[in-house]
């Protein structure tokens, strides 16, 4: 299953993996929004591909 964020600023960060999505969200966050999301927050905010 393919796990998907899209991230209010336009980008969307995919991944099969839970910890490859966690690991790719959480540089995302750093680099770009300069802030650090728990690994809670972006699994709350991960959702299914169809
Ligand atoms: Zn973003």
């Amino acid at each position: 299953m393919t796990l998907v964020i899209a991230c209010p600023c336009g980008q969307t960060v995919r991944s099969e993996s839970e910890d490859e999505l966690v690991s790719l969200a959480t540089r995302h966050a750093q680099e770009v929004h300069n802030q650090t999301p728990t690994r809670e927050q972006i699994l709350s905010m991960a959702k299914p591909e169809d």
